[in-house]
Protein backbone atom coordinates (compact mmCIF):
# COMPACT_ATOMS: atom_id res chain seq x y z
CA UNK A 1 0.00 0.00 0.00
CA UNK A 2 1.30 3.96 -0.61
CA UNK A 3 1.28 6.31 1.95
CA UNK A 4 -0.92 8.78 1.95
CA UNK A 5 1.44 11.42 2.07
CA UNK A 6 3.55 10.11 -0.63
CA UNK A 7 -0.04 9.35 -2.53
CA UNK A 8 -0.92 13.07 -2.20
CA UNK A 9 2.58 14.57 -3.43
CA UNK A 10 2.67 12.29 -5.94
CA UNK A 11 -1.21 14.02 -7.30
CA UNK A 12 0.20 17.38 -6.27
CA UNK A 13 2.89 17.25 -7.90
CA UNK A 14 1.28 16.13 -11.05
CA UNK A 15 0.50 19.97 -11.80
CA UNK A 16 1.77 23.05 -11.58
CA UNK A 17 0.85 26.79 -10.84
CA UNK A 18 -0.92 27.99 -14.20
CA UNK A 19 -0.66 30.95 -16.18
CA UNK A 20 -1.34 34.49 -14.94
CA UNK A 21 -4.39 36.90 -16.47
CA UNK A 22 -5.44 40.33 -15.56
CA UNK A 23 -8.86 40.90 -14.18
CA UNK A 24 -11.12 43.32 -12.59
CA UNK A 25 -10.73 43.23 -8.70
CA UNK A 26 -14.22 42.84 -7.94
CA UNK A 27 -14.07 39.42 -9.68
CA UNK A 28 -10.12 38.35 -8.39
CA UNK A 29 -11.51 37.12 -4.66
CA UNK A 30 -10.04 33.60 -4.09
CA UNK A 31 -7.63 34.13 -6.94
CA UNK A 32 -3.65 34.81 -6.27
CA UNK A 33 -1.80 38.06 -7.59
CA UNK A 34 1.41 37.54 -9.54
CA UNK A 35 2.34 41.45 -9.34
CA UNK A 36 2.65 43.75 -6.25
CA UNK A 37 -0.30 46.15 -5.63
CA UNK A 38 1.92 49.22 -5.02
CA UNK A 39 0.17 52.87 -4.26
CA UNK A 40 0.04 55.10 -5.72
CA UNK A 41 -2.23 57.75 -3.81
CA UNK A 42 -2.68 58.72 -0.41
CA UNK A 43 -5.01 57.20 1.79
CA UNK A 44 -6.87 58.45 3.30
CA UNK A 45 -6.42 61.25 0.44
CA UNK A 46 -6.95 64.27 2.94
CA UNK A 47 -6.95 65.13 6.66
CA UNK A 48 -10.35 63.87 7.38
CA UNK A 49 -12.68 63.80 10.76
CA UNK A 50 -12.97 60.32 12.78
CA UNK A 51 -15.96 61.33 14.33
CA UNK A 52 -19.38 63.16 13.98
CA UNK A 53 -19.18 66.34 16.09
CA UNK A 54 -17.65 69.48 15.81
CA UNK A 55 -14.41 70.80 14.85
CA UNK A 56 -12.57 73.63 16.84
CA UNK A 57 -9.44 75.23 17.55
CA UNK A 58 -7.76 73.29 20.35
CA UNK A 59 -6.91 75.90 21.68
CA UNK A 60 -10.34 77.68 22.50
CA UNK A 61 -11.11 74.39 24.65
CA UNK A 62 -8.08 74.09 27.17
CA UNK A 63 -10.74 73.55 29.64
CA UNK A 64 -14.07 71.83 30.58
CA UNK A 65 -16.56 73.77 29.65
CA UNK A 66 -15.78 76.25 26.50
CA UNK A 67 -18.75 77.17 24.59
CA UNK A 68 -18.32 78.45 20.93
CA UNK A 69 -20.05 79.86 18.26
CA UNK A 70 -21.42 77.83 15.42
CA UNK A 71 -20.12 78.93 11.59
CA UNK A 72 -21.53 76.10 9.69
CA UNK A 73 -21.00 72.61 8.34
CA UNK A 74 -18.97 70.80 6.63
CA UNK A 75 -20.33 66.38 5.27
CA UNK A 76 -18.29 64.13 3.74
CA UNK A 77 -17.32 65.11 0.18
CA UNK A 78 -16.27 68.09 -1.35
CA UNK A 79 -14.65 70.77 1.27
CA UNK A 80 -16.62 73.66 0.91
CA UNK A 81 -13.51 76.06 0.17
CA UNK A 82 -15.10 79.40 1.93
CA UNK A 83 -15.59 77.72 5.46
CA UNK A 84 -12.65 79.39 7.86
CA UNK A 85 -12.79 78.43 11.50
CA UNK A 86 -11.64 81.15 13.36
CA UNK A 87 -10.86 82.21 17.40
CA UNK A 88 -14.11 81.40 19.00
CA UNK A 89 -15.74 79.11 16.43
CA UNK A 90 -16.51 75.54 16.11
CA UNK A 91 -18.15 74.16 12.94
CA UNK A 92 -20.55 70.64 12.80
CA UNK A 93 -18.55 67.97 11.28
CA UNK A 94 -19.38 64.79 9.56
CA UNK A 95 -17.07 61.53 10.13
CA UNK A 96 -14.57 61.53 6.67
CA UNK A 97 -15.48 65.06 5.97
CA UNK A 98 -12.35 67.33 5.10
CA UNK A 99 -10.91 69.09 7.51
CA UNK A 100 -11.90 72.94 7.12
CA UNK A 101 -9.43 75.93 7.36
CA UNK A 102 -8.45 76.50 11.02
CA UNK A 103 -9.93 73.29 12.69
CA UNK A 104 -7.06 71.29 14.20
CA UNK A 105 -8.91 69.20 16.40
CA UNK A 106 -12.42 67.34 16.48
CA UNK A 107 -14.59 66.74 19.36
CA UNK A 108 -17.29 63.57 18.44
CA UNK A 109 -20.70 65.40 19.73
CA UNK A 110 -21.67 62.88 22.12
CA UNK A 111 -19.55 65.16 24.49
CA UNK A 112 -20.92 68.31 23.35
CA UNK A 113 -24.60 70.41 23.73
CA UNK A 114 -25.87 72.90 21.98
CA UNK A 115 -28.09 75.92 23.29
CA UNK A 116 -31.27 75.31 22.05
CA UNK A 117 -30.55 71.39 20.93
CA UNK A 118 -30.23 72.40 17.16
CA UNK A 119 -26.85 72.02 15.61
CA UNK A 120 -27.32 75.04 13.33
CA UNK A 121 -27.94 77.07 16.32
CA UNK A 122 -25.63 79.64 17.56
CA UNK A 123 -23.38 77.98 20.50
CA UNK A 124 -21.93 74.76 21.38
CA UNK A 125 -20.51 73.72 24.93
CA UNK A 126 -18.00 71.13 25.32
CA UNK A 127 -17.59 68.75 28.69
CA UNK A 128 -13.82 68.45 28.17
CA UNK A 129 -11.13 70.20 27.35
CA UNK A 130 -9.91 69.00 23.48
CA UNK A 131 -6.56 68.48 22.74
CA UNK A 132 -4.97 69.36 19.32
CA UNK A 133 -4.91 66.64 16.54
CA UNK A 134 -8.11 64.50 18.57
CA UNK A 135 -10.50 62.71 15.94
CA UNK A 136 -8.34 63.72 12.77
CA UNK A 137 -7.16 60.78 10.53
CA UNK A 138 -4.36 61.98 8.93
CA UNK A 139 -3.81 61.88 4.60
CA UNK A 140 -1.29 58.92 4.11
CA UNK A 141 -2.19 57.05 7.34
CA UNK A 142 -3.46 53.96 5.96
CA UNK A 143 -1.29 54.20 2.81
CA UNK A 144 1.67 56.20 1.20
CA UNK A 145 2.39 56.63 -2.31
CA UNK A 146 5.37 53.71 -3.37
CA UNK A 147 3.73 51.35 -0.34
CA UNK A 148 3.31 48.04 -1.43
CA UNK A 149 0.12 47.36 -0.23
CA UNK A 150 -0.45 43.15 -1.32
CA UNK A 151 2.73 41.51 -2.10
CA UNK A 152 2.43 39.18 -4.80
CA UNK A 153 1.76 35.40 -3.76
CA UNK A 154 -1.42 36.79 -1.64
CA UNK A 155 -4.58 34.98 -2.12
CA UNK A 156 -7.04 37.99 -2.14
CA UNK A 157 -9.55 38.32 -0.01
CA UNK A 158 -12.24 40.54 0.59
CA UNK A 159 -10.53 42.68 2.63
CA UNK A 160 -7.58 42.85 -0.24
CA UNK A 161 -9.78 43.74 -2.97
CA UNK A 162 -10.86 46.49 -0.89
CA UNK A 163 -7.50 47.70 -0.54
CA UNK A 164 -6.44 47.28 -3.91
CA UNK A 165 -9.60 49.58 -5.03
CA UNK A 166 -8.75 51.88 -2.30
CA UNK A 167 -5.47 52.51 -3.91
CA UNK A 168 -7.00 53.16 -7.47
CA UNK A 169 -6.29 49.68 -9.11
CA UNK A 170 -8.98 48.82 -11.38
CA UNK A 171 -7.50 45.36 -12.46
CA UNK A 172 -5.32 42.97 -11.10
CA UNK A 173 -3.24 40.47 -12.61
CA UNK A 174 -3.63 37.00 -10.98
CA UNK A 175 -3.03 32.90 -11.27
CA UNK A 176 -5.53 32.10 -14.11
CA UNK A 177 -8.71 30.38 -12.46
CA UNK A 178 -8.22 26.54 -12.75
CA UNK A 179 -11.15 25.01 -15.00
CA UNK A 180 -11.78 21.28 -13.56
CA UNK A 181 -13.64 18.65 -15.41
CA UNK A 182 -15.84 16.09 -14.50
CA UNK A 183 -16.96 13.19 -15.30
CA UNK A 184 -18.62 10.02 -13.95
CA UNK A 185 -18.33 6.46 -15.05
CA UNK A 186 -20.65 3.73 -14.83
CA UNK A 187 -23.49 1.71 -16.63
CA UNK A 188 -25.46 1.76 -13.72
CA UNK A 189 -25.80 5.39 -12.92
CA UNK A 190 -29.29 7.26 -14.03
CA UNK A 191 -29.10 10.81 -14.81
CA UNK A 192 -32.29 11.24 -16.20
CA UNK A 193 -35.57 12.09 -13.48
CA UNK A 194 -37.24 8.59 -13.71
CA UNK A 195 -37.59 5.72 -11.09
CA UNK A 196 -35.02 3.35 -10.91
CA UNK A 197 -35.03 -0.16 -11.95
CA UNK A 198 -33.32 -2.78 -10.36
CA UNK A 199 -29.31 -2.58 -10.11
CA UNK A 200 -29.55 1.35 -10.95
CA UNK A 201 -28.31 4.50 -8.90
CA UNK A 202 -28.50 8.02 -9.26
CA UNK A 203 -25.06 9.83 -10.31
CA UNK A 204 -24.80 11.50 -7.34
CA UNK A 205 -21.06 11.81 -7.63
CA UNK A 206 -20.43 13.91 -10.31
CA UNK A 207 -23.46 17.23 -8.94
CA UNK A 208 -21.30 16.66 -5.58
CA UNK A 209 -18.18 16.81 -7.35
CA UNK A 210 -18.85 19.84 -9.69
CA UNK A 211 -20.37 21.69 -6.45
CA UNK A 212 -16.68 20.37 -4.74
CA UNK A 213 -14.69 21.93 -7.65
CA UNK A 214 -16.31 25.35 -7.23
CA UNK A 215 -16.18 25.27 -3.68
CA UNK A 216 -12.38 26.00 -4.03
CA UNK A 217 -13.05 28.33 -6.25
CA UNK A 218 -12.31 26.56 -9.39
CA UNK A 219 -14.19 26.67 -12.82
CA UNK A 220 -16.70 23.65 -12.52
CA UNK A 221 -17.04 21.60 -15.91
CA UNK A 222 -19.77 18.81 -16.35
CA UNK A 223 -18.16 16.38 -18.82
CA UNK A 224 -21.06 14.23 -18.40
CA UNK A 225 -21.76 10.60 -17.40
CA UNK A 226 -20.54 7.63 -19.43
CA UNK A 227 -21.19 4.21 -19.30
CA UNK A 228 -18.24 1.43 -18.89
CA UNK A 229 -17.33 1.72 -22.04
CA UNK A 230 -13.41 1.75 -23.15
CA UNK A 231 -14.01 3.77 -26.58
CA UNK A 232 -16.62 6.37 -24.45
CA UNK A 233 -14.66 6.77 -21.65
CA UNK A 234 -11.03 7.29 -23.11
CA UNK A 235 -13.08 9.83 -26.03
CA UNK A 236 -14.58 12.03 -22.95
CA UNK A 237 -11.10 11.39 -20.93
CA UNK A 238 -9.55 13.28 -24.26
CA UNK A 239 -11.78 15.80 -24.69
CA UNK A 240 -11.42 16.69 -20.72
CA UNK A 241 -7.97 16.69 -21.11
CA UNK A 242 -7.76 19.30 -24.53
CA UNK A 243 -10.37 21.51 -22.55
CA UNK A 244 -9.01 21.51 -19.25
CA UNK A 245 -6.36 22.62 -16.62
CA UNK A 246 -7.22 19.33 -14.71
CA UNK A 247 -9.46 16.17 -14.91
CA UNK A 248 -11.25 14.50 -12.11
CA UNK A 249 -13.36 10.84 -13.04
CA UNK A 250 -15.57 8.73 -10.94
CA UNK A 251 -15.29 5.16 -10.65
CA UNK A 252 -13.47 2.34 -12.55
CA UNK A 253 -10.60 2.66 -10.30
CA UNK A 254 -10.79 -0.25 -8.29
CA UNK A 255 -10.16 -4.10 -9.33
CA UNK A 256 -14.19 -5.00 -10.91
CA UNK A 257 -13.76 -6.21 -14.18
CA UNK A 258 -15.30 -2.50 -15.61
CA UNK A 259 -12.84 -0.90 -13.95
CA UNK A 260 -11.97 0.81 -17.18
CA UNK A 261 -10.75 4.05 -16.03
CA UNK A 262 -7.09 2.63 -14.85
CA UNK A 263 -6.66 0.60 -18.20
CA UNK A 264 -7.36 3.74 -20.17
CA UNK A 265 -5.20 5.98 -18.25
CA UNK A 266 -2.21 3.92 -18.16
CA UNK A 267 -2.79 3.51 -21.98
CA UNK A 268 -3.09 7.15 -22.83
CA UNK A 269 -0.60 8.78 -20.67
CA UNK A 270 1.68 8.25 -17.54
CA UNK A 271 -0.33 6.88 -14.88
CA UNK A 272 0.18 5.17 -11.51
CA UNK A 273 -2.30 3.25 -9.88
CA UNK A 274 -2.01 3.05 -6.30
CA UNK A 275 -3.71 1.60 -3.06
CA UNK A 276 -3.26 4.14 -0.90
CA UNK A 277 -3.13 3.27 3.05
CA UNK A 278 -6.47 5.01 4.24
CA UNK A 279 -10.07 4.05 4.53
CA UNK A 280 -12.12 4.97 2.91
CA UNK A 281 -11.05 5.42 -0.66
CA UNK A 282 -8.21 3.22 -0.68
CA UNK A 283 -8.15 3.19 -5.08
CA UNK A 284 -6.44 5.71 -6.38
CA UNK A 285 -5.99 6.05 -10.25
CA UNK A 286 -3.81 9.67 -11.07
CA UNK A 287 -1.71 10.55 -14.00
CA UNK A 288 -1.44 13.04 -16.84
CA UNK A 289 -2.89 12.62 -20.30
CA UNK A 290 -0.93 15.14 -22.81
CA UNK A 291 0.26 17.68 -19.97
CA UNK A 292 -2.91 17.66 -18.06
CA UNK A 293 -3.68 15.90 -14.81
CA UNK A 294 -6.03 13.40 -14.66
CA UNK A 295 -6.97 12.06 -11.01
CA UNK A 296 -9.63 8.92 -10.60
CA UNK A 297 -11.44 9.29 -8.00
CA UNK A 298 -13.17 5.64 -6.57
CA UNK A 299 -16.86 5.37 -7.18
CA UNK A 300 -18.27 4.80 -3.59
CA UNK A 301 -19.65 8.35 -3.22
CA UNK A 302 -17.94 8.87 0.38
CA UNK A 303 -14.46 7.57 -1.29
CA UNK A 304 -15.36 10.11 -3.67
CA UNK A 305 -15.63 12.72 -1.47
CA UNK A 306 -12.74 11.76 1.13
CA UNK A 307 -10.52 11.31 -2.25
CA UNK A 308 -11.22 14.75 -3.27
CA UNK A 309 -10.75 16.13 -0.68
CA UNK A 310 -6.89 14.91 0.48
CA UNK A 311 -5.70 14.93 -3.20
CA UNK A 312 -7.72 17.00 -5.89
CA UNK A 313 -8.34 19.60 -3.53
CA UNK A 314 -4.55 20.35 -2.68
CA UNK A 315 -3.77 19.69 -6.76
CA UNK A 316 -6.72 22.09 -7.63
CA UNK A 317 -5.03 24.79 -4.76
CA UNK A 318 -1.42 24.03 -6.72
CA UNK A 319 -2.45 24.94 -10.11
CA UNK A 320 -4.29 28.51 -8.45
CA UNK A 321 -1.10 29.00 -6.66
CA UNK A 322 -2.59 28.77 -3.12
CA UNK A 323 -1.43 26.40 -0.41
CA UNK A 324 -2.84 23.06 0.95
CA UNK A 325 -6.58 24.77 1.48
CA UNK A 326 -7.74 21.99 4.22
CA UNK A 327 -7.55 23.16 8.18
CA UNK A 328 -6.91 20.53 10.84
CA UNK A 329 -7.36 20.98 14.18
CA UNK A 330 -7.58 18.47 16.98
CA UNK A 331 -10.69 18.36 18.97
CA UNK A 332 -11.79 16.59 21.85
CA UNK A 333 -14.00 13.66 20.61
CA UNK A 334 -16.65 13.36 23.44
CA UNK A 335 -18.59 9.74 23.07
CA UNK A 336 -14.72 8.63 21.42
CA UNK A 337 -15.01 7.09 18.35
CA UNK A 338 -15.55 2.82 17.93
CA UNK A 339 -12.33 0.89 16.67
CA UNK A 340 -12.91 -0.87 12.82
CA UNK A 341 -13.46 -4.04 12.77
CA UNK A 342 -10.98 -4.66 10.26
CA UNK A 343 -8.47 -3.10 12.91
CA UNK A 344 -6.40 -6.46 12.65
CA UNK A 345 -6.58 -8.69 9.80
CA UNK A 346 -5.47 -11.81 9.83
CA UNK A 347 -3.37 -10.79 12.79
CA UNK A 348 -1.85 -8.14 11.10
CA UNK A 349 -1.88 -4.41 12.19
CA UNK A 350 -3.52 -2.65 10.09
CA UNK A 351 -1.61 0.15 8.73
CA UNK A 352 -4.20 2.65 7.42
CA UNK A 353 -5.45 5.75 8.55
CA UNK A 354 -9.73 5.48 8.73
CA UNK A 355 -10.90 8.86 8.13
CA UNK A 356 -14.11 9.08 10.54
CA UNK A 357 -17.08 11.71 9.40
CA UNK A 358 -17.71 13.99 12.46
CA UNK A 359 -20.02 17.00 13.12
CA UNK A 360 -17.16 19.55 15.00
CA UNK A 361 -18.81 22.31 17.26
CA UNK A 362 -16.67 24.62 19.03
CA UNK A 363 -18.51 26.53 22.22
CA UNK A 364 -17.79 30.33 22.84
CA UNK A 365 -14.29 30.44 23.68
CA UNK A 366 -13.49 28.15 21.17
CA UNK A 367 -13.00 25.03 22.49
CA UNK A 368 -13.56 22.03 19.78
CA UNK A 369 -15.40 19.24 20.30
CA UNK A 370 -16.69 16.31 17.86
CA UNK A 371 -19.40 13.55 17.39
CA UNK A 372 -19.08 11.05 14.92
CA UNK A 373 -21.81 11.95 12.72
CA UNK A 374 -23.22 8.03 12.23
CA UNK A 375 -22.53 5.16 10.01
CA UNK A 376 -19.08 4.90 8.74
CA UNK A 377 -19.48 2.97 5.51
CA UNK A 378 -18.53 3.83 2.53
CA UNK A 379 -21.39 3.90 0.86
CA UNK A 380 -23.32 6.03 3.40
CA UNK A 381 -23.51 9.47 2.00
CA UNK A 382 -25.76 10.48 4.27
CA UNK A 383 -23.75 10.91 7.20
CA UNK A 384 -20.87 12.58 5.10
CA UNK A 385 -24.03 15.01 4.03
CA UNK A 386 -24.14 15.75 8.18
CA UNK A 387 -20.77 15.87 8.96
CA UNK A 388 -18.39 18.92 8.74
CA UNK A 389 -14.81 17.04 9.26
CA UNK A 390 -13.26 13.82 8.99
CA UNK A 391 -11.25 12.96 12.14
CA UNK A 392 -8.12 10.69 11.68
CA UNK A 393 -7.75 7.01 13.43
CA UNK A 394 -4.52 5.71 12.61
CA UNK A 395 -4.50 1.84 12.12
CA UNK A 396 -8.49 1.73 12.92
CA UNK A 397 -8.38 2.19 16.79
CA UNK A 398 -10.46 3.30 18.79
CA UNK A 399 -10.46 7.07 20.44
CA UNK A 400 -11.73 6.69 24.10
CA UNK A 401 -14.28 9.14 24.80
CA UNK A 402 -12.75 12.96 26.10
CA UNK A 403 -9.43 11.91 23.81
CA UNK A 404 -8.64 14.04 21.17
CA UNK A 405 -8.16 13.71 17.43
CA UNK A 406 -6.86 15.48 14.19
CA UNK A 407 -9.72 16.37 12.20
CA UNK A 408 -9.50 17.48 8.59
CA UNK A 409 -12.34 20.33 8.28
CA UNK A 410 -14.38 19.89 5.06
CA UNK A 411 -13.36 22.50 2.72
P1 LIG B 1 -16.64 1.70 -8.99
O1 LIG B 1 -15.52 2.50 -8.39
O2 LIG B 1 -16.93 2.14 -10.39
O3 LIG B 1 -16.40 0.25 -8.87
O4 LIG B 1 -17.91 2.04 -8.13
C1 LIG B 1 -17.95 1.69 -6.76
C2 LIG B 1 -19.34 1.90 -6.20
O5 LIG B 1 -19.70 3.26 -6.31
C3 LIG B 1 -20.44 1.14 -6.91
O6 LIG B 1 -21.39 0.73 -5.96
C4 LIG B 1 -21.03 2.17 -7.82
O7 LIG B 1 -22.35 1.89 -8.17
C5 LIG B 1 -20.92 3.42 -7.00
N1 LIG B 1 -20.81 4.59 -7.88
C6 LIG B 1 -19.94 4.69 -8.91
N2 LIG B 1 -20.08 5.87 -9.53
C7 LIG B 1 -21.05 6.53 -8.87
C8 LIG B 1 -21.67 7.81 -9.05
N3 LIG B 1 -21.29 8.64 -10.03
N4 LIG B 1 -22.63 8.19 -8.18
C9 LIG B 1 -23.00 7.36 -7.19
N5 LIG B 1 -22.46 6.14 -6.97
C10 LIG B 1 -21.51 5.72 -7.80
MG1 LIG C 1 -17.98 1.49 -11.93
Amino acid sequence: MTPLDEARSFVVGLGSKLGSVEVPVAEADGLVLVEDVVASELVPGDDNAAMDGWGLRSADATEPGATLRVVGRQMAGVADPGLTVGPGEAVRIMTGAPIPAGVDAVEMVERTSVSDGNDRNEAVTFELSVPVGQFIRRAGEDVSPGQRVLPAGTRLTPAAIGVAVSVGRRRVTVVRRPRVGVVSTGDELVTEDRPLRTGELRDSNRPGLLAAVARMGAEAVDLGRVPDDEALIEAALLRGAEDCDLVLSSGGVSMGDADLVKVILARLGDMRWMQVAIKPAKPLAAGTVGSTPVVGLPGNPVSSHVSFMLFAAPLIARLAGRNDPILRLRATLVDGLAGRPAAEVNGRVDERTHFTRVLVESDDEGVWTARSAGGQGSHQLSTMALANGLATQPGGVAIEPGAEATILMLP
